[in-house]
């Protein structure tokens, strides 16, 4: 059983959209679990503060380190712990198939201006941005994270999750779907699709994966280049030997 346990100041915004559709259903049947843990049960004074003015001066607040720790040490079992942050390290679809393979996580959910950065030298935690786009507190980022290593798991998504096809999953994007009418607005769905010839299907949408990773997503196209990556040594390598 997968399992999340969700550090936040707003635990009533889970499990949230998960409890719906596959997620949800995979979550009543037991595949995963959401536990969601208010950090201010952790704080230590009579007014439940979690939060103090930024060193230095300027606006907003930070979350302090001591109460962040409690909270950290409370459910502490060896799962990785992540933390929401647009100072992150963006999050990957190989980063998303490791977490899903593994035995859950543990999501810190920032809020206001985010964290005292010393939390992060004396705890072992994952900084985790899901963009660059800053949004107003990590729930929604945590959200994002559970999601898409909920799909992932065996029997939530039946034969689609084998997710080899997906966007992402190759490095390229996933070609474009069509479905009945065969013809709407008088736009035709491209006749390879319709030609039942398997191995021209197989085909015509590896062409429309490579020529659209190539003209939306050059960045991606890049490091995928002609079925070969650049290697972290910088050494060309052909993909499948990786
Ligand atoms: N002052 C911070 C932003 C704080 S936004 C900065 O500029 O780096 C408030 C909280 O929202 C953050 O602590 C984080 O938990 C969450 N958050 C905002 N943008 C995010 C993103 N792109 N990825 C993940 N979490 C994000």
């Amino acid at each position: 059983m997968w399992r999340a346990t969700i550090l936040t100041l707003y635990p009533d915004m889970f499990p949230g959209p998960l409890g719906h559709s596959l997620a949800g259903r995979a979550l009543a049947e037991g595949s995963w679990t959401c536990e969601a843990v208010n950090i201010r049960d952790f704080s230590t004074d009579r007014h439940r503060t979690v939060d103090d003015t930024p060193a230095g001066g300027g606006p907003g607040m930070v979350l302090k380190a001591d109460v962040l720790a409690a909270s950290i040490d409370a459910v502490a079992d060896g799962r990785p712990c992540l933390a929401m942050t647009p100072r992150g390290r963006p999050l990957t679809q190989a980063r998303v198939r490791g977490l899903a393979e593994g035995p859950g996580a543990i999501i810190l959910c920032g809020r206001f201006e985010g964290f005292d950065e010393r939390i992060f030298q004396r705890r072992a935690i994952e900084e985790v941005s899901i963009g660059d786009y800053v949004l107003s507190g990590g729930e929604m980022a945590a959200l994002v994270v559970m999601d898409a290593c909920v799909r992932l798991l065996p029997g939530v998504m039946g034969a689609a999750s084998s997710g080899v096809e997906e966007s992402h999953e190759s490095g390229l994007l996933e070609h474009p779907h069509y479905t009945r009418p065969a013809l709407w607005e008088g736009l035709a769905i491209p006749e390879a699709l319709r030609s039942g010839d398997h191995a021209r299907i197989a085909a015509w949408r590896r062409a429309r994966s490579e020529t659209d990773t190539r003209s939306r997503r050059p960045d991606l196209w890049g490091h995928h280049g002609d079925g070969r990556v650049q290697s972290p040594s910088g050494a060309r390598q052909k993909k499948n030997e990786e």
